[in-house]
């Protein structure tokens, strides 16, 4: 039996190396859901290629060049966010989540709750809605399985742990849980040598291919400190339990801290697929394409500690973990509206965290119950990142 499969984003990177996945087990995965936002003509192709039954398209244009390249589609299109709401209730058995940013967020709710695998590689979604997310998914039985390469390891390493009985003495024999980091482009660099960086420089990552925004997010560190609030709400793990390693060559992605000592670490080559391949055929292991760890010819592995006096953003999502409430969210809200502004030119890359900063030290922290919060929360921290982005540039 082929299990049925929804990409959403899937003209992205994350959508390549799952249907590169699906190309390597045709018979095992059948695609019934493909969505893009803006690119019609590769959603065309991909169309063409895996004859879905619904196309989801951000915009009405969209919708008109797939119709004009598709003469024979017999599916549906939908359009823009209420299209893709549809196409999240389009019960599936695995539904890969890949849009990126605050939009993945509704999308992601709603596939919470149709049961099945939810593979989420948005992360936006446990930032801004963590507990929420979380919650939808257990009451309908939906598995929340981690696309990103730190929390698909560490969810690997706790399975030993989840098959024993006594789960919850299970989980308090956790230590501690580390995510690692490759430091970015700019590791080394310093302060004032990280003012002057561009955007080309910055989404240059030395290790993983990955769009721009997340590359920007790896280069300040804030990739990881929304990674850690990440880990918090899927593991649930209180945030002095979270740590993170500086790892420049991307080789070991998470390690657990048991209480008796023992340390187990998750390797392999860096490689979408291998996350991917682990989520979308969980709890089988399928083969996924990925070049093989050869230990002796790597020669050595190098871990340092983060730096947040050069890497601030690490410390202030940190300080959002803490706060907990809509903290995470206006964290990730005023960080969207940075990126982007430095992404266009007009914010400088030191800059980005001084926005973030600014907007967080403006907020008060409430507690979110509803989706509708979220919502406003993350609004209001647009706002005022906006005109703290037109103060600084
Ligand atoms: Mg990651």
């Amino acid at each position: 039996m082929s299990r049925s499969l929804a990409i959403f984003g899937a003209t992205g990177t994350i959508g390549d190396n799952a249907l590169d996945l699906v190309d390597q087990h045709q018979d095992r995965f059948d695609v019934q859901v493909l969505s893009a936002q803006n690119n019609s003509d590769k959603l065309a192709q991909l169309a063409q290629k895996y004859n879905p039954e619904i196309l989801v398209i951000g915009t009405q244009e969209g919708r008109e060049a797939l119709v004009q390249n598709l003469a024979d589609f017999k599916g549906t299109i939908v359009v823009g966010e209420a299209g893709l709401l549809e196409a999240a209730r389009h019960k599936v058995d695995v539904a890969v989540m890949a849009i990126v940013g605050f939009a993945g967020l509704a999308p992601a709710m709603t596939c919470a709750a149709q049961g099945g695998v939810l593979a989420l590689a948005n992360k936006e979604a446990l930032v801004a809605a963590g507990p929420l997310l979380m919650q939808t998914a257990q009451q309908n039985h939906t598995q929340v399985l981690p696309v990103d390469s730190e929390h698909n390891a560490i969810y690997q390493l706790l399975q030993t742990q989840a098959q024993n009985p006594g789960h919850e003495s299970a989980h308090k024999s956790i230590e501690k849980i580390v995510l690692t980091a490759s430091g970015g482009p700019f590791r080394q660099h310093s302060l004032a040598e990280m003012a002057k960086v561009t955007p080309a420089q910055a989404v240059a990552h030395p290790n993983w291919d990955m769009g721009a925004k997340i590359s920007v997010d790896s280069a300040t560190l804030m990739n990881k400190g929304l990674e850690l609030i990440e880990a918090r709400y899927l593991f649930d793990i209180e945030p002095a339990r979270l740590d993170v390693l500086v790892h420049p060559q991307s080789i070991v992605h998470g390690l657990v801290y048991f209480n008796d000592g023992s340390v187990l670490a998750q390797k392999g080559c860096p490689d979408m697929r291998v996350p991917l391949a682990y989520c979308m055929a969980y709890p089988e292991r399928i083969a996924s394409g990925a070049p093989r760890l050869d230990l002796a010819a790597q020669g050595r592995l190098d871990f340092e500690a983060a730096d947040r006096d050069r890497f601030i953003c690490l410390a202030l999502a940190e300080a959002a973990m803490r706060a907990d409430g809509d903290a995470p969210c206006v964290l990730n809200a005023a960080n969207e509206i940075a990126v982007a502004a430095f992404l266009d030119g007009r914010l400088g890359f030191t800059a980005i965290g001084e926005v973030v900063d600014a907007v967080l030290q403006a907020h008060e922290v409430a507690r979110v119950s509803g989706l509708d919060e979220v919502m406003a929360a993350d609004l209001a921290a647009r706002v005022g990142a906006e005109q703290q982005v037109k103060k600084l540039s």
